[in-house]
């Protein structure tokens, strides 16, 4: 059975976002995948020695910075080499990551003002999962995973 790895927010069970709050994902399909044993969570953020809860960060070019204009990039940049590890390490079928964040957002990310607007864009752990060649989805994708495992359980009949 391919695995998928997962943010950890999403997956639930521990308290890791920025914010200390709660977003975990309860699509009927996530909570089977879930129960199965396939799910890999991981927190890239917590993972690159980042606290719970901790100022909010965006991505302002090459750097992630927080509102107060700290550098953790260094911060980011662990947690997001730690995640490919993971990945790869768990030979993962794709990643399913939280959507907006300046470490697993996919579509789009804040812009680096700290004023709310979005922009097209992807976290930091998503550029280095993408660049080791693995898919990587937004919660908003359960149709495209759904699809992505039967794929993947005919291959392996
Ligand atoms: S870094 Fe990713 S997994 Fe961790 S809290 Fe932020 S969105 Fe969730």
């Amino acid at each position: 059975m391919k695995k998928i790895l997962v943010s950890e927010c999403l997956y639930g069970g521990r308290t890791v976002r920025y914010d200390a709050r709660d977003v975990v994902l309860e699509d009927p399909r996530f909570l089977k995948w879930k129960a199965e044993g396939r799910l890999v969570p991981i927190c890239p953020e917590v993972f690159g020695g980042l606290p719970v809860p901790r100022p909010d960060s965006q991505r302002v070019g090459d750097k992630v910075l927080t509102s107060t204009g700290k550098d953790v990039t260094a911060e980011y940049a662990a947690g997001a080499v730690e995640a490919r590890r993971l990945a790869e390490e768990n030979d993962v079928a794709f990643a399913m990551m939280k959507l907006d964040s300046p470490s697993c957002g996919s579509k789009l990310i804040y812009d680096g003002t700290f004023t709310g607007n979005k922009i097209s864009g992807q976290g930091l752990a998503v550029e280095y999962l993408r660049n080791a060649g693995i898919t990587v989805l937004g919660e908003d994708d359960i149709d495209e995973a759904e699809k992505l495992i039967a794929i993947q359980k005919e291959e392996t009949l």
